[in-house]
């Protein structure tokens, strides 16, 4: 670390001298002048990563030119009912160790989408493979015979909120397991570790720790020792939080954790809120319209949720709107998805998955929605935010569930499952 240039030009990766051209007064040129010239200097500076943008943005121009698209909810039915009715192709074995995860995604789209569509046959097929996971009744592994892990469990519990206590399955949720679980996972730096036999320590645990603890009534001063601490210096200059204390670069997913996580314990005052919400409004790409995770990335559909959600936390707390929800909404509707196949996507040129679905699906429904906090409630530790249609909106309502964005379901499903666990532990 002896010269700070060659440091820094180690990491932009740069093989050549920094050359510096000023463009000539924009008044003197006319418009095509300017672009030609522009685009000349632009030849000259062509790295891989301006290179796959540019493809990006020619590929959403396609999509942007083309009338303005409702959200195809039929299509995106149809593939989601594939995930209940056909066996899954042999490559979705990568995902083995993600079952809780799959059923989150799924179920979660089917109830923004359209509730009914979940019906109790799919919600007693959840019930079921979650409890084999998991006969005692959690903390749940990534499927069967797997160790319990933090991200398995937060899925497991947001899949279960979205069953309806069918066959009074909440019950059988061992509240006290899970408790005394979190509590081994938690580390001397104020984090949790995300599996008691190995596993990282990172921002995602704090979140999963304390989303599944204050949906079920669980959490205590003791759970809570430390992560404030931890969570501030999760903070980056440039306002987004990175995974891990004194982390370098902010990112889109570990700064929703970390948000939302600041949420849960009301705190979010802590923080430097207005470098944050500078943070969120960069990430919005002018051109593309949606949300990349991190600067001079490409723009990505599930961003959507992870800095929507971030911004609408914000919107929550009065602290005001860092993000266009109009452009979002047509990042969406216009690039993630198409008529003929269903299920939502990263960008145009890449397929549907779950992952995207859903959570390209809660963007648009942040984009269709305004929100406030709830007045805090004594029988739960979770917290509720109220959302009602978004009057700004240019383009006409797709009727989806109104979402709370810090756990990402639906309110009316979220209201049901804490008031089910009105009791603290
Ligand atoms: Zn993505």
């Amino acid at each position: 670390m002896s010269n700070g240039v060659s440091v820094k030009a180690k990491l932009l990766g740069r093989k050549r001298e920094i050359t510096e051209r000023i463009l000539p007064e924009e008044e003197a040129l006319d418009a095509e002048e300017y672009i030609e010239t522009v685009e000349d200097i632009m030849k000259e500076v062509e790295t891989e990563t301006t290179i796959d943008r540019q493809t990006t943005l020619d590929a959403c121009n396609e999509w942007f030119v083309k009338d303005s698209q409702p959200l195809f909810k039929n299509s995106h039915l149809k593939y989601l009912q594939y995930a209940f009715k056909l066996q899954f192709p042999a490559n979705l074995t990568a995902l083995d160790a993600s079952q809780p995860w799959m059923l989150y995604w799924i179920a979660n789209s089917f109830k923004v989408l359209q509730p009914e569509e979940l019906t109790e046959e799919f919600q007693r097929k959840i019930v079921q493979k979650l409890f084999t996971i998991s006969p005692q009744g959690g903390p749940f592994g990534g499927g069967v015979g797997q160790l319990p892990h933090i991200a398995g469990s937060y899925a497991s519990i947001n899949a279960l909120s979205l069953c309806n206590n069918i066959d009074n399955c909440w019950d059988k949720i061992n509240r006290k397991a899970i408790y005394n679980w979190l509590l081994k996972l938690k580390q001397p730096d104020g984090g949790f570790k995300t599996c008691l036999e190995v596993g990282e320590n990172d921002t995602r645990g704090i979140y999963c720790a304390l989303s599944i603890a204050s949906m079920l009534n669980i959490i205590t001063p003791e759970l809570c020792e430390g992560v404030l601490d931890y969570l501030i210096n999760c903070q980056t200059y440039e306002g987004g939080f990175g995974g891990c204390p004194q982390e370098d670069e902010g990112h889109g997913g570990y700064t929703f954790c970390a948000v939302a996580s600041l949420m849960i314990l009301n705190k979010l005052d802590s923080v430097d809120v207005e470098a944050l919400m500078r943070w969120c409004s960069s990430r919005q790409c002018n051109e593309e319209k949606g949300f990349n995770g991190r600067a001079n990335k490409l723009v990505d559909g599930c961003y959507s949720f992870w800095v929507g959600s971030t911004a609408a936390m914000l919107e929550a707390s009065g602290k005001g709107l860092c993000v266009s929800k109009n452009a979002l909404h047509e990042y969406i509707c216009q690039c993630c998805q198409t008529e003929q196949d269903g299920g939502l996507r990263d960008k145009p040129g890449k397929y549907a998955d779950f992952y995207h679905t859903n959570y390209v699906l809660l963007g648009l429904a942040i984009s269709e929605s305004e929100y406030t906090l709830q007045t805090k409630q004594e029988n739960t530790s979770a917290v509720l935010i109220e959302s009602k249609s978004n009057t700004k909106l240019d383009y006409a309502l797709s009727n989806l569930q109104e979402i709370n964005p810090i756990y990402g379901v639906p309110i009316a499903d979220l209201t049901k499952f804490v008031a089910h666990f009105n009791t603290h532990l």
